[in-house]
């Protein structure tokens, strides 16, 4: 699956060591998987009752980059990242795909295979690598249903009217619900308030397992309990468990999604399988606008399409995906992230800069009949730029430090390029070392590749499915804008009775 190369021989310890910041510790401590070689990763994925919008981009393609780098440096990992496919409410009670399907009049497995599709579609896009393993939670609903049996015998969890819930003062006699997000069960309680369906519960703390369908819930199976569906937080733990190990490495995710969500994993977890879920936990932060967090529910979102064809109050241009990708990795990612016109544009620059400059390196090589006379210290300045990029991604992955010192080695890339530093001075395997660290951090590590126009198979992909769905709702004001926008790149839409196709136009 893996298409990133390995130009150096890899070795996990090569140059440095890296260190993370594990949220449930707050700290930034050395990386020490449990099996190494082997790491394993989880990380939440999406709910597919709509399109992902750019914030769920940011941290899918953190991920991205963690993955790519463990991978990089050598380890064998294992990355599972689920998709959502029931449980998840909105604060009504209702769910979320099945609202969409009832809206739609789609079964609710239609609605889940197209956003699923929709997704996949625009990780690769933006050049994201796929996961090794991508579960469904209603692909595991044996395996939720025998957790939920776990945690019933074991005395974590207990049956109200047909519903399962997880007893959290029960889990507090021995362990510490609120490790992770640092929240104090008082705390909680004195905010708590009365939801649909908590009559239920014995304390408003806890959390669902197992939830009976109300008549009109669609999405349902039978259990001993009810004929119902499990809570959002189970599938988690059950999938995560089930292919990486009751302790695995690294648990990923938003910050958003550390409590209740992560709490409630770890909780599970820990009860019914007696073990800590992950050794480190990893947390993106998030993209704002205007200082505020993309969302749905606050109609600031951006999505993928809208973007690459600028179709957005917001922008005055497109913009390309590995523009959008170089913008979000210029940032650490467990900072936040506005996003503004203004920052695109910087980062556009930004983006052709190393573009160029990767452009010049590609099409340089060391001449062959090239007598060395090394000049010390730009040897040892360049040794020192190509280490830096390790230290930089050693550190928590500081994707931001690193772009910085990619642009210093190209700035002697361009020196060569121009003769203001001659190849004699820096001698042949400094050059070679210096092409393959750039080649490597930029296109393996960072997944930012030179790119061309919107006829870049995906990206067209991505605006032609945005079309035909345009299409089929009838939405002809869009269809038409979609249509320009493409022609304006040289790209004719041609509508046949069997789908959409296009041509370059004559
Ligand atoms: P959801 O489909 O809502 O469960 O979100 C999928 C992933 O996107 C989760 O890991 C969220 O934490 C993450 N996410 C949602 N909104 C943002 C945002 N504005 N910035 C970064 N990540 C986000
Ligand atoms: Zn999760």
């Amino acid at each position: 699956m893996s298409n990133v190369r390995v130009l150096f021989k890899s070795n996990y310890s090569m140059i440095g060591k890296l260190r993370v910041f594990n949220s449930i510790i707050r700290e930034k401590v050395p990386f020490e998987p449990l099996n190494p070689p082997y790491v394993g990763m989880y990380v939440c994925g999406p709910t597919v009752y709509s399109d992902v919008h750019l914030g769920n981009v940011r941290t899918f393609l953190s991920f991205d980059v963690i993955n790519r780098y463990l991978r990089f440096l050598g380890y064998k990992v294992r990355y599972v990242r689920n998709i959502t496919d029931v449980g998840h409410l909105l604060d009504s009670g209702e769910d979320k795909i099945s609202k969409k399907a009832k809206l739609e009049k789609k079964e609710p497995m239609e609605v889940v295979q197209r956003y699923a599709n929709d997704f996949h579609q625009v990780m690769r896009t933006f050049n994201a690598l796929d996961p090794d393993i991508e579960p469904s939670a209603t692909g595991h609903l044996l395996e939720q249903i025998q957790m939920i049996e776990t945690l019933l015998e074991q005395g974590f969890a207990y049956e109200s009217n047909g519903s399962v819930y997880f007893d959290v003062g029960k889990y507090n006699e021995a362990h510490h619900y609120g490790i992770l997000s640092g929240r104090k069960t008082d705390e909680l309680l004195s905010q708590s308030r009365e939801l649909d369906g908590q009559d239920d519960k014995r304390s408003p703390l806890d959390f669902a397992l197992w939830k009976k369908a109300a008549p009109e819930h669609i999405m349902r199976w039978p259990t001993r309990w009810s004929d119902g569906f499990p809570g959002w937080h189970l599938e988690c733990s059950v999938m995560s468990s089930k292919y990486l190990g009751n302790t695995f490495d690294i648990h990923g995710g938003g910050m958003d999604l550390k409590f209740p969500h992560h709490e409630c994993e770890i909780a599970q977890c820990q009860a019914a399988n007696g073990e800590s879920q992950a050794k480190y936990w990893l947390h993106t932060n998030m993209l704002t606008v205007n200082g505020q967090k993309m969302s749905k529910s606050l109609d600031n979102s951006f999505l993928p399409w809208q973007l690459i064809t600028g179709n957005h109050k917001l922008l005055d241009q497109g913009y390309s995906p590995m523009t959008i990708r170089f913008f979000m990795l210029q940032s650490h990612y467990a900072s936040t992230l506005d996003f503004s016109n203004d920052a695109l544009k910087a980062a556009n620059k930004g983006y052709l800069k190393l573009i160029n400059g990767l452009r010049i390196l590609k099409n340089l090589t060391y001449p062959g009949d090239t007598s060395e006379s090394l000049n010390e210290k730009q040897v040892t300045q360049i040794e020192k730029m190509c280490d830096n990029c390790y230290h930089a991604m050693n550190d928590d992955f500081n994707t931001a430090l690193t772009i910085g010192h990619i642009f210093n080695l190209l700035k002697k890339v361009n020196s060569l390029y121009t003769g203001q530093l001659s190849f004699e001075e820096i001698g042949e395997e400094i050059f070679k070392k210096m092409k393959s660290t750039i080649l490597t951090f930029t296109e393996d590590v960072l997944g930012l590749t030179i790119e061309s126009n919107l006829s870049g198979e995906n990206m067209l992909n991505l605006v032609l499915q945005e079309y035909k769905m345009a299409k089929d709702a009838k939405d002809y004001d869009k269809v038409d804008l979609l249509r320009a926008r493409l022609k304006d790149q040289g790209i004719a839409v041609k509508d046949m009775k069997s789908g959409v196709g296009w041509a370059y136009e004559e």
